[in-house]
Formats: C-alpha cells, sequence, structure tokens
C-alpha cells in the first residue's frame, strides 16, 4: 500500500505540514498534482499567468525530487476522475493534504472524503496555509470577529513559536515514479512572459516596510502575494521572520488571515455585502465606462497606470489597488463585484478572501469598511504618493500627448453624485 500527498495550495516540499504526516506515515508517498479540468475551462485566458506559476513551481519540485528518484504523478482531468483512476491503479492506504479554506474546496474536499472513505481510504488533511484557521480566533462569546483591530490583538496575544515551527519533510519516504509532468500545451494553455521570481524574504523590504510601502514608485513591498497563494512559501516561515524584523509588515500577514476568516466564517459574501443595506445603491454600471477602466484610459493618470501595471504584468502596487477601486465604486459608480471580478481575472497572487475583503471595503460595505462618505481624491493622493509621478510616467510615457484622454468625469462633480446615490441607497432599507 502506499499514501498519497495531494498537492493543491501548497507547492513545496520543505516545511509542508500535510506532507511531513505523509512522508512520517507507515507508507512509501506517491505526490500527486491534478490539473482540474473543473477550474482550468473557467479560464478563458489561455495564457494565464497563474497556471504558467504553478507549472513552473511544479517543474521546480521535480527538478528537486529527481534526487530522490520520484517525481509528481500528474493527472488531467476531473478531481473525481483522478481519484477513480488512482484507485484502480494503486492500493491506496491514505490521502493527505493541506486544508483550503474556499467554499468551493471545502465542498470538493468533503466529497473526495467521502468517496476515499467509501473504497477504505482515510483522508487527512491539515492547517497549514494559515497560523490561524476560521475557529482558532474568536470572541470572547465564540463568535467570529468582524472588525481587524481587535482580531489581530487577540491574534498577537495567541501567537507563540510552536505555531511557526517548521515541519520536517523526509524525503526519502517518497515511492518510485517517473510520470512526466503534463505540458502547458497538454492542459491547453500557453507559456507566458512573465518572469517568476523565486520567493525570499527580503531584509531589506521588510525591515523598512512600513517607511516605503506606500509608494508605487518604490516597488518597496515583498511581491510574496503569489507564493503565499500558491504556497510556495511558508507562511510560518513569513511570520517568524517578520516578528523578527518588521511588526508592521506582520499586520499585512493577519489581514490575509482576518479575510481568510471572514470568508470561511460568512461565505454570503462572496457574492452579498457583508453590510446589507449596501445591497441598495443604484450601481450606475456604465458598461463604457467599465470598459475604459478596465483600459486604463479614464483620464485620471493614477487609475491609468495602476490599471495598465496589472494588464501588463499582473500585479499592481496596493496603494494603487485602493485608489482603482474605489474610483470604481465611487467616481464612476459601478458595483465593486465588477471589479472584483477583473481583478480575479487579472491578479497573480488573486486570492478570493483577500480580493472579495478588500474590494468590499474599497466600496464601503465590506466589515470594518472606512465609512462611505471617505472618497479618495486620484489628485491628492497622487500628490501625496507620487509626487514627481514616477510611477505614473513609468507606465504612461505618452501622458502629455494630445491622445491622452481627459477626465472621464469631473472629479467634484462625481465626489457629490456618490454621497448621493449612497446616501439615498443605505437609508432605502
Ligand atoms: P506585501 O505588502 O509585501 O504584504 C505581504 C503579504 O501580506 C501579501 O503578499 C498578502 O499575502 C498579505 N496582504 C497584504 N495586504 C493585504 C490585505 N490588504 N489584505 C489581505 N492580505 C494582505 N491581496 C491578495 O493577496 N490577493 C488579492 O486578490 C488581493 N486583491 C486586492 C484587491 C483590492 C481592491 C485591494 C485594495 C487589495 C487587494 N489585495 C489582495 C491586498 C494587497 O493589495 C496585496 O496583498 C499586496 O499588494 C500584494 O503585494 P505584496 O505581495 O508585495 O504584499
Amino acid at each position: 500500500k502506499i499514501a498519497i500527498h495531494w498537492f493543491r495550495r501548497d507547492l513545496r516540499i520543505t516545511d509542508n505540514h500535510a506532507l511531513s504526516l505523509a512522508l512520517n506515515s507507515d507508507y512509501e508517498v506517491l505526490p500527486l498534482f491534478i490539473f482540474d479540468k473543473d477550474i482550468l475551462n473557467q479560464l478563458e485566458d489561455k495564457s494565464d499567468r497563474r497556471v504558467d506559476f504553478i507549472h513552473q513551481s511544479l517543474q521546480n519540485i521535480n527538478q528537486e525530487l529527481e534526487k530522490y528518484n520520484t517525481s509528481i504523478y500528474s493527472f488531467f482531468g476531473t478531481i473525481n476522475e483522478a481519484f477513480k483512476h488512482l484507485t484502480n491503479q494503486y492500493q491506496i492506504a491514505e490521502v493527505f493534504c493541506n486544508e483550503d479554506y474556499e467554499p468551493s474546496a471545502i465542498k470538493r474536499d468533503e466529497e473526495i472524503k467521502l468517496f476515499l472513505e467509501t473504497q477504505g481510504i482515510k483522508f487527512t488533511s491539515v492547517k497549514d496555509q494559515v497560523i490561524f484557521a476560521k475557529n482558532d480566533i474568536l470572541k470572547a462569546d465564540q463568535t467570529p470577529y468582524t472588525v481587524y483591530t481587535p482580531y489581530s490583538k487577540k491574534w498577537k496575544e495567541k501567537l507563540n513559536a510552536n505555531y511557526f515551527q517548521s515541519f520536517n519533510c523526509n524525503l526519502n519516504h517518497f515511492t518510485p515514479n517517473s510520470t512526466p509532468l503534463h505540458s502547458l500545451q497538454e492542459i491547453g494553455f500557453k507559456k507566458t512572459d512573465t518572469h517568476f521570481e523565486a520567493p525570499i524574504l527580503d531584509k531589506n523590504i521588510i525591515s523598512n516596510y512600513d517607511e516605503f510601502r506606500d509608494y508605487p514608485s518604490l516597488n518597496h513591498t515583498t511581491h510574496l502575494g503569489v507564493h503565499l497563494r500558491f504556497g510556495t512559501i511558508s507562511v510560518r516561515k513569513c511570520v517568524e521572520f517578520a516578528l523578527n524584523h518588521n511588526q508592521i509588515w506582520l499586520n499585512e500577514l493577519i489581514w490575509r488571515e482576518f479575510f481568510m476568516q471572514i470568508l470561511a466564517n460568512f461565505p454570503k459574501v462572496q457574492t452579498k455585502c457583508f453590510k446589507e443595506k449596501y445591497e441598495n445603491i443604484a450601481w450606475r454600471n456604465n458598461e463604457n465606462e467599465f470598459i475604459k477602466w478596465c483600459n486604463g484610459e479614464t483620464g485620471y493618470p493614477i487609475v491609468d497606470a495602476g490599471m495598465r501595471q496589472l494588464n501588463q504584468t499582473g500585479f499592481m502596487h496596493n496603494r494603487v489597488r485602493m485608489i482603482v477601486a474605489s474610483f470604481l465604486c465611487k467616481h464612476l459608480l459601478i458595483d465593486w463585484r465588477w471589479g472584483e471580478s477583473y481583478f480575479a481575472q487579472k491578479l497573480l497572487d488573486y486570492d478570493l478572501s483577500a480580493n472579495n475583503g478588500n474590494w468590499q471595503w474599497s466600496a464601503g460595505c465590506g466589515c470594518d469598511s472606512a465609512p462611505y462618505f471617505r472618497i479618495f481624491n486620484p489628485y491628492e493622493q497622487t500628490k501625496k504618493f507620487d509626487k514627481e509621478l514616477i510611477y505614473i510616467n513609468h507606465w504612461i510615457p505618452n501622458l502629455n500627448d494630445l491622445d491622452y484622454p481627459t477626465p472621464i468625469v469631473e472629479h467634484q462633480f462625481a465626489r457629490e453624485r456618490a454621497l448621493r446615490i449612497y446616501k439615498e441607497g443605505i437609508n432605502n432599507t
């Protein structure tokens, strides 16, 4: 009999909780990755950077595994097909994986667990991608926190070194395997031009994070989002590093867990406003304006620079994400769900809980959002955070040319319109 380690959002072979358990079990371990047709078919862009990232990460793992005479067992199909196939081919004692907290993943795992159990196979899934999951940090009355500051306080109080101890993976315990990894072409995708850096905890960036993080031209954030998303870095390593070098950066990692527990405890946020009365806002939802926003053609340079950075690289600086999101919801009065879904298509570090939580925060309808009447002024934001226009000029080299669009809407007018429409919506309950 063998055990299986099923890789999903944990694409690394060091400090991997479920993998360490599998490798310490009584069985040799087959490492598995399933190119899930149900997910891949939903992706319209066949040059999706995330698929390329996953593929490269699997290749990196395989390079390491070669030393142990094994490789990832690669399957292309649905999850059900994969496990039917595997249970026919192997005598499996146990399947190990790390927990995934997205509603669709929870459902998938429940179904597979049932299927495996009917075959007499144990399904073990453990916490790995967060320090504290859904029910680990609760208020005194045992209900979830919906405000960040007290949540983060409790999170820090509860943390001790046991929570970020590394999980030791005994790599000599794999079963031999030589099936080649599917190529991108075989799964219907293309290679992209994106160069993916290996994850590093950069002391220089993290130590001075609070001083420089808000200036997009300095690019002084870690770019670890995609690595945390796909588990090519361990969150425990990040937390330990943050404790030693910068508590402000630690707060960002706590925001990540805050929104994960919000999604897990309030799955309705996937489609609905956390604050229900915001469902009554009369969004204008002008499609032409939305297309201009997507393409970075609003005539507001800081907004357009951000959208062009996103379209060209799959990344946007956090300060600018906040500005473009506010602009879409408030200046253009377009439903935050449209923006959320565009970001979901484009962001390399796209994560359902973080994206949804931050979009709702920007629209004012989320838990712990800024009050709706605080409307970012894109010109003031530029003065504060890109005074020399370095970021803007980088992404819009033709800023002073005649073909750069005039503003899509006048700021003061848009501000007053947003205040009126929001107020009417919220009072209309
Ligand atoms: P750093 O600034 O170095 O921060 C380290 C890590 O902390 C990040 O990689 C991320 O995992 C976490 N983090 C930081 N800020 C936040 C935050 N506000 N909420 C949750 N986690 C955070 N982040 C995503 O990971 N995925 C998303 O889909 C996403 N969508 C966003 C949408 C909008 C409208 C806004 C305003 C923000 C969004 N963010 C999202 C949060 C934030 O912008 C990114 O995490 C950050 O810019 C990624 O850059 P970095 O890796 O250099 O992060």
